[in-house]
């Protein structure tokens, strides 16, 4: 079984009499990148400030690395986050902007700065000031910040909104590197899931304070219905070949065709493959879910 990084049971808080987040349980496990969707004002802020140290839940229990309560306070250096815009000094430099970080920090490694600036792809940019930056800059800026230290696990607020494609894209391609390059596990807000649906691992709706579903990306996938589908004769033989690419998530259907669930990019590949192996296929194709459509209803859509 995996290892659960984060998991909160019932938190709550509550802004006078409204219940910002309510009775919320996720599970994150190790590794992960978990996606905490809910459109404005469905309390995906506050809850990532409960789970960063930044505000106070009013009831039930947060376990951090297994740490509980008190002993939180031990491990809260492990846990960087990037939450209500990425707080720079907008006429200090990109590197200054870390040196100061680090300094609060007590880090005093050589080189460790260059490092992360390499590492978000802004070490050209580094004697520049962070208020000439571009938005999509300005948070790849926002997270190094919060990388500082090493955490093992990233929080990051909306990291994505504002941004144009470009921003969003650079942004997206960082998180995957940090992610699988050096084991970072991630909870990443957003109110569109379809942005969200390029990275995450793993899902959590929030509606209204409330966790409406926690689910699995292949979860998510089947239930919006997106697919490779292949057509071969005999798809039986294409499992093995599957299996050396590295799918996992595949199912047949009729014993004439095959649904894969994941790496939905990876089709033309998997065509090559089994061509190149003497598998006549009569067809491969992708069919992309509606997971706009599937957030909408799962989240009483038009009522509101
Ligand atoms: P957004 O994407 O708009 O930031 P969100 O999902 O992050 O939305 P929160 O910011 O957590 O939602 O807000 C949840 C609810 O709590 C909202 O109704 C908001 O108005 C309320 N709220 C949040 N912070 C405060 C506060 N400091 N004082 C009073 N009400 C607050």
């Amino acid at each position: 079984m995996s290892e659960l990084l984060l998991e909160t049971r019932e938190l709550t808080k509550a802004y006078g009499r409204q219940r910002a987040v309510d009775r919320v349980s996720v599970h994150i496990q190790k590794g992960a990148i978990y996606g905490l969707i809910g459109r404005n004002g469905a309390g995906k802020t506050t809850f990532l400030k409960m789970i960063s140290g930044l505000a106070k839940p009013d009831s039930g229990a947060l376990a951090l690395f297994g740490y509980q309560g008190q002993e939180l306070s031990k491990i809260r250096q492990r846990v960087g986050c990037l939450i209500g815009g990425p707080g720079l000094y907008p006429y200090l430099s990109a590197e200054d902007n870390l040196n100061l970080k680090c300094m609060f920090m007590g880090i005093h490694k050589k080189g460790y700065v260059a490092e992360l600036l390499s590492m978000m792809g802004l070490y050209e940019a580094r004697r520049k000031k962070a208020g000439k930056f571009s938005l999509g800059m300005k948070q790849r800026l926002g997270i190094a910040l919060a990388l500082v230290g090493q955490p093992d696990l990233l929080v990051l607020d909306e990291p994505i909104n504002g941004l144009d494609p470009q921003g969003i894209a650079e942004v997206r391609e960082t998180l995957i590197k940090l992610n699988e390059d050096h084991r970072i596990t991630m909870i990443i807000s957003s109110h569109i899931l379809e942005e969200l649906s390029k990275i995450s691992t793993h899902y959590g709706i929030i509606d209204h304070g409330c966790l409406l579903q926690e689910i699995s990306r292949e979860e998510l996938m089947k239930q919006c219905g997106e697919r490779i589908e292949i057509a071969a004769e005999a798809p039986e033989r294409m499992l093995p070949f599957l299996d050396s690419m590295g799918f996992h998530d595949y199912q047949m259907i009729d014993g004439e065709k095959l649904y894969i669930y994941e790496r939905l990019e990876d089709a033309p590949l998997v065509n090559q493959m089994l061509v190149q192996h003497g598998i006549f296929v009569k067809s491969v194709s992708v069919t992309r879910g509606d997971l706009e459509n599937y957030f909408i209803r799962m989240t009483g859509g038009g009522k509101q």
